[in-house]
């Protein structure tokens, strides 16, 4: 139960999280998945690649496809729009954290 309750919690920081490396460097889905598990969130590709899509399609995520060591990887980059969302999410995040940090 409560495990249930802190994916969903999580899941909004890790959307931040996509869109906060999405505007460093573009990024494919298994990079991503390595990246978050350091940061120490399980997630798997049956969850990652349906969060990416979704974010592709509300046009805060772009996708390309690219050859790497001769396979064709899906790479993620952002969008102006996902810019401005992430420099939204990025203020109440520094405000929540503020708030509620000891
Ligand atoms: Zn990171």
């Amino acid at each position: 139960m409560s495990e249930k309750i802190l994916r969903k919690l999580f899941l909004g920081f890790i959307h931040i999280h996509i869109l906060h490396h999405a505007a460093k460097e573009p990024f494919y889905g298994s990079w991503m998945i390595e990246e978050l598990k350091e940061h120490g969130y399980e997630i798997s590709p049956g969850t990652l690649y349906p969060l990416l899509h979704s974010l592709e399609s509300d046009q805060l995520l772009k996708m390309h496809e690219k050859v790497n060591e001769g396979k064709i990887r899906k790479y993620y980059s952002i969008t102006p729009m996902g810019a401005e969302v992430l420099e939204d999410a990025r203020a109440k995040a520094y405000e929540l954290f503020k708030e509620i940090k000891e």
